[in-house]
């Protein structure tokens, strides 16, 4: 069958090959419709990132998976929209065998298309029952949302309950970056009620910041407002959702925080280098004023219920605009133009509906 690899580690190496894949015990036959592409997706094709499957070269790229299934099984029925979580159990660990590798602490575990394990850029995917999610048949094609989607709902999860380990309530939040985690965690905290900014680099008159504001967000381009300004026009954040790739805004999203506010960072930048940050701000700000700053990756099962839920909330809610996340959908022979996609979010296709 067709699928999308990759030699992890050589630039350059990534191209649609013939593979073959066996059902396991346990597994549902899933036909593949599309599959949404990443920042990370980019760098393994860049050789950055990635490990293929032990004793194997290369690695089928892909872990946002929107998928049919193709026989009853184990629950599932024929025609049920399923996703697939990403990560797998490193099989030792506490949190890993009470359920939550997202929160593993060896560091060895395995990631569907990411690293040493297959992913879902395939024509078939045998996944095992236990890490299908459901996909309400409403939000149809864009339940290849599901997995940036889970990202998000995991790291304002997680900012809640860091929040609410003191007396606070969460009012305002300021999202960083206007990429599919950007614009999800916007319509996520503007669902739970939050007031909404969102600040990236494209200017406000760019498509990003229209979607931004069909949310319900308030949209702020860092290149026309200094963020000095913004923090003093608004007096601060009670949640900062960052998901840019520059780890200077990391350290600016700490300078936006209000008393007790609570940072989360979603973005991965693994360039060399250093980032600048007032001395005060860390030194100062974020012990009087019980600030909190903590990184979040991947999602556990509960947030991937939440956010397909989510996700179909806002579609009731914004259809329009939920709608224009995929700026791009291209067949999985054209991937190379769906990686070059700036927009919030392009998918291969793998199926058309
Ligand atoms: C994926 C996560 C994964 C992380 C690190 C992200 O792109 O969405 O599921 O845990 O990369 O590999």
């Amino acid at each position: 069958m067709r699928a999308l690899v990759s030699r992890p580690g050589t630039s350059g190496s990534t191209g649609v090959a013939d593979v073959r894949e066996a059902a396991g015990e346990g597994t549902v036959r899933v036909r593949t419709l599309e599959v949404g592409v990443c920042g990370t997706d980019r760098e393994i094709a860049e050789g950055l990132f990635g490990a293929a499957p032990e004793g194997e070269e290369r690695l089928v790229i892909g872990h946002e998976l929107l998928g049919v299934v193709e026989r009853d099984a184990h629950g599932f029925a024929r025609g049920d929209l399923v996703s697939a979580t990403v990560r797998r159990s490193c099989g030792r660990c506490a949190p890993c065998l009470a359920g939550a590798p997202d929160a593993c602490a060896t560091g060895d575990y395995l990631e569907r298309g990411i690293v040493r394990l297959h992913g879902f850029a395939r024509e078939v995917v045998f996944e095992h029952h236990e890490h299908l999610v459901p996909v309400p048949p409403s939000l149809g094609r864009l339940g290849v949302l599901a997995e940036p989607a889970s990202i998000c709902a995991r790291g304002i999860r997680h900012a809640m309950a860091i929040g609410g380990r003191q007396p606070w309530t969460a009012e305002r939040a300021l999202v960083f970056g206007a990429g599919a985690i950007g614009m999800i965690s916007t319509m996520f905290l503007r669902l739970a009620g939050l007031e909404v900014w969102t600040a990236a680099r494209e200017p406000s008159d760019a498509p990003a910041a229209g979607l931004a504001r069909e949310l319900g967000a308030a949209y702020a381009s860092v290149e026309e407002v200094p963020l000095a300004d913004l923090r003093a026009e608004t007096g601060g954040f009670d949640v900062v959702v960052e998901a840019t790739i520059d780890a200077q805004a990391k350290v600016d999203a700490i300078g936006m925080l209000r008393r007790s506010g609570v940072c989360c960072l979603l973005g991965i930048d693994g360039r060399p280098g250093h980032v600048r940050i007032d001395r005060r701000v860390i030194g100062v700000d974020v012990v009087l004023e019980n600030r909190a700053v903590f990184g979040s990756v991947n999602a556990n099962r509960v947030d991937w219920l939440a956010a397909v839920e989510d996700l179909d909330r806002a579609r009731r809610r914004w259809p329009e605009a939920l709608e224009r996340f995929v700026g791009l959908r291209v067949p999985v022979e054209r991937w190379a133009e769906a990686f070059a996609h700036r927009g919030v979010k392009a998918t291969l296709v793998f199926e058309e509906a």
